[in-house]
């Protein structure tokens, strides 16, 4: 092993007896340099570093990167890319998970991407927001080839965060160019046939390494708080998706603040709380997959859920009921007992659903469709509505809206 070589070896060492969190999850990694790289880069599997890059690293730096790395893994940014386009991805993924290093005390090499407007968000939150302001101009859908090394290369920013150490005056002028210490790649577990299967695996196998470091980490004493909290929310992912069904509706709310009603139930405790109260009414659809999937049990959660929200903020909601073609729809004004008679029962398809809001005409604040998944009709252009996918599919993956589990 040469110089560069055990200055990693070193960091490695400094990160298992300093910070055994991260140094428990680093000894998964097989750590190898590659040339043609121009920082690290990890798939899940190894983290590979380009000598030169290192070589500018003090130990302290090349250990806060080999965190980096690690934290790429514990948040799966390696299994959850799907199809995203790599370097946006990359970037939400540093934007999601440097705060929380620099906050456990490690140190990042160059200008490691911060930004306190994504405080709190995942990934994929972070991402549509990049995407959202920088679309990337092949679309989004740049695949990774198989040797990442060629495409690296020709990378300008990941180019140019290699420089940033040796030229702080250049990179000023690139001030809007990114820098990246730590790459993260796809999983090579990710084969084009079977990568729904693949993604739980690999993704149980790092919650079974996360559970291990942290139990370790905690016993030499050494979990941060912070990161104690993070990793019982990321191992107990099972946010019910009745919390995220109303996080979403109540965002939207917010964005039109004056829907907001003045909650009943503090009223009827004597306690009045300010609200911005519209006389407007926000039209909602719900959109229910009846092909089959989607149990009475379910339908009566949602049914209980969907009056929640109707009592909460003024809204009309709309419900309709597609299987491979519209079959129904039921209007529920605000007061009105809901009870929905799905109508339907063989195949799946999108799209009538909002061809039905576009019929109508309707101004709708957000569509919420309860679907197994088990379809890959969407409309081509994606709403100008947000759209929450209810499932019970795992690792489903949809071109648009934000997909919450049953
Ligand atoms: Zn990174």
């Amino acid at each position: 092993m040469n110089e560069i070589g055990r200055s990693v070896q070193k960091a490695k060492i400094s990160l298992l007896l300093k910070e055994a969190f991260f140094g428990n999850l680093l000894m998964h990694l097989e750590i190898k340099p590659d040339k043609n790289i121009p920082s690290f880069a990890t798939n899940g599997k190894c983290i590979k570093y380009s000598p030169a890059y290192a070589q500018q690293l003090t130990r302290s730096e090349t250990a806060g990167v080999l965190a980096h790395e690690v934290m790429h893994c514990v948040f799966k940014h390696h299994i959850e890319r799907g199809g995203r386009d790599h370097k946006l991805w990359n970037d939400a993924g540093d934007y999601c998970i440097n705060p929380i290093l620099i906050n456990s005390g490690l140190h990042l090499p160059g200008k490691p991407l911060l930004d306190s407007r994504f405080a709190n968000m995942t990934t994929i939150q972070i991402y549509n927001i990049l995407y959202a302001e920088n679309p990337p101009s092949d679309g989004g859908n740049q695949d990774q080839s198989q040797d990442q090394s060629q495409d690296q290369s020709q990378d300008q920013s990941q180019d140019q965060s290699q420089d940033q150490s040796q030229d702080q005056s250049q990179d000023q002028s690139q001030e809007n160019v990114p820098t990246s210490c730590g790459e993260v790649n796809d999983s090579p577990r990710l084969s084009k046939t079977d990568s729904q299967e693949a993604c739980e695996q690999e993704s149980n196998i790092w919650n079974q390494r996360i559970i291990q470091a942290a139990i370790n980490a905690k016993m030499a004493g050494r979990l941060p708080a912070s990161l104690d909290r993070l990793i019982t929310g990321l191992l107990a992912p099972k946010v019910s998706w009745k919390e995220i069904l109303w996080q979403f509706v109540q965002e939207i709310a917010q964005d039109d603040y004056s829907f907001i009603r003045p909650n009943r139930k503090y009223i009827s405790e004597g306690v009045f709380l300010p609200s911005l109260y519209s006389e407007s009414i926000l039209d909602i659809v719900v959109a229910i997959d009846t092909s089959g999937s989607i149990s009475q049990d379910n339908l009566n959660q949602a049914a209980s859920e969907i009056s929640e929200i109707q009592n909460s903020i003024d809204a009309t909601v709309h419900v309709v009921y597609v299987d491979a073609e519209f079959k129904g729809a039921q209007e529920f004004n605000p007061g009105d007992e809901i009870k929905l008679e799905a109508k339907g029962g063989g195949g799946t398809d999108f799209i009538p659903a909002f061809e039905w809001v576009e019929k109508k005409q309707l101004d709708i604040a957000c569509m919420i469709y309860l679907t197994d998944g088990y379809c890959s009709s969407f409309p081509e252009q994606e709403p100008e509505y947000p759209v929450l996918w209810i499932t019970n599919r795992k690792h489903w993956k949809t071109p648009f809206g934000e997909i919450v589990n049953f």
